[in-house]
Parts: structure tokens; sequence; C-alpha cells
């Protein structure tokens, strides 16, 4: 009987032991410096509706390794309003998404928005034409193309930016400060809602300067089309033009950076910092 061979197997088992478990640490090291890179892979491509008419306007889309949730967002819906559609161009260039799809359309009616107008043509708002018609006006098939990109990419989450002359809490007809929402009765819009203004809210000190939530279903809005037609939750977010214009550009920045948190397409500490 002669033990040393034995010894031997142990100690060759226990080196092919500590072998495997330097590869196990050195791979483990490896995936925790690449899988954040992997993660956060982002491309854009721009597709155009109402491709070849004056009202032809780039949609961004930005896409990562994980394809759902997928969120649209417009602005320019109403071209004076211009605090969305700063706030959506400088997101489309910068932000680093780390999950999901980003639809951005920063200016829907881009003759309104060139035109510094509400409006192109005057009397016909893009905001009561949904869900549109192919065989109608300019703005009718600009309100079809919008609605069949919810469809063809089947949104999860619609956010419309819009402004106001005027505060909510001043004169209840003007929506200035307030996140709009299509129906009270939907207990996860209505929370998740609340939420958002709760954190919007923590550091605005003046009051007539903070949010609430307004539950008003307009026929014919985009959001109104989302939500009933299409079954998309849906989000107003309106800033008052009272306020500095560079305050208000940055606080559609924050809504949407928060918004995109909660649906997980942002990690948190983006929020804080740029
Ligand atoms: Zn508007």
């Amino acid at each position: 009987m002669n033990p040393a061979p034995t010894g031997n197997k142990n100690m060759s088992k226990n080196r092919l032991l500590t072998h495997f478990s330097k590869i196990i640490s050195i791979i483990s090291i490896l995936l925790f410096f690449c899988l954040p890179q992997i993660a956060s892979l982002q491309t854009t491509s721009i597709e155009y509706i109402c491709a070849g008419t004056d009202y032809e306007t780039p949609v961004y889309i930005l896409k990562t390794n994980y394809k759902e949730p997928t969120i649209m967002i417009i602005s320019g819906t109403h071209g004076d309003e211009k605090a969305g559609i700063q706030a959506t161009q400088y997101l489309k260039d910068n932000i680093k998404t780390e999950k999901g799809t980003l639809i951005i359309i920063p200016r829907a009616n881009i003759l309104a928005c060139e035109k510094n107008v509400r409006n192109f043509p005057s009397d016909i708002n893009l905001n009561r034409t949904y869900p549109g018609n192919p065989e109608s006006n300019s703005v009718g098939k600009l309100a079809y193309e919008i609605f069949n990109l919810m469809k063809k990419y089947d949104v999860d989450l619609l956010i419309d930016l819009h402004e106001s002359i005027e505060f909510y809490k001043r004169n209840p007809e003007n929506y200035g400060q307030t996140l709009v929402i299509d129906s009270g009765d939907d207990y996860y819009l209505y929370s998740i809602s609340s939420s958002i203004v709760e954190e919007m809210n923590k550091e605005i000190i003046e009051d007539s300067n903070k949010y609430q939530v307004l539950v008003d279903p307009v026929t014919g809005s985009t959001a109104y089309s989302a939500y009933y037609q299409l079954g998309i939750p849906a989000l107003t977010f309106e800033t008052c033009r009272k306020l500095p214009l560079s305050f208000r550009i940055d606080e559609h920045i924050k809504f949407l950076k928060i918004v995109l948190y909660k649906w997980n397409i942002l990690p948190e500490e983006i929020i804080s910092g740029d």
C-alpha cells in the first residue's frame, strides 16, 4: 500500500479546482465589464412620415438589444410649443438608452414648427384629427401616418409633449403645468402619473409652478386615440409658457428621463446627472 499516489491525486485535483475557480473569476470579471456595454448597445435609424410631401418629418428610432418596452414620444404637434420640440431634439442626440425602443417625432407638424404657429393650416388642429384619414387633407393624412406608426411598432406607451399659455391653477381652461391622462378609472395610469408628478414637484417651490394630474379625455387627440382606439397608455405633458424657455426645456427633459427610468429604458443615475 503506497499512500503517495492518492495524495498526488488529491493535490492535482486541488490544483485543477484552483485553476477552474481562477477561470470562473476571470470570466466573471470579463462579463462584469462587458455586459453593461452589450446591454446599452444603441443604434439610431431615421424614417419619414408623409414622405415626399410638404409635411415630411423625420422619426428617430433608437433601438437596443432589448426590444421592449417601446415608447413613442411626440412633440411639435403644435408648432409654437418650443420646449418639448427642443427637449426631444436634444434627447435623440444625447440619450443613452439601456433597454427598449424609443420612437421620437420631434416636429410632428413640421410646417407649423417652421412657421412658429400653433396649427398649420391655422384652421386644422392636428390634435383633434386622430386617427386621421389617408383620403382627407394633409393634416388628416399626417395624423393617419402617426396613428399607423403606433400600430406598426406595437407601442407600449405614448408621450405627447405640449405647452400652454396659462397655468391650469390660474385658469382651468388652460393646462399649463399638468400631466393629462384619458381615464380616471385606470388605476395603473393614474398611480404612475401621480408618482411622476410627485417626483417633478420635489424641486419646485412656487405653488403655481407645481404639476398636477388631470383626467381629460379629448376626442381626436393623439393621446385619446392611442388610449381608446389602440389600448396604449398615454401621457400628455404640459408646461406653462409664462415660465422661462430654458427652464421649460429642462422640465421636459427631466419628465422624459423620469418616465424612461420608470419604464426601465434608462438606469436611475441618469435622471439626476446629465
Ligand atoms: Zn399643444
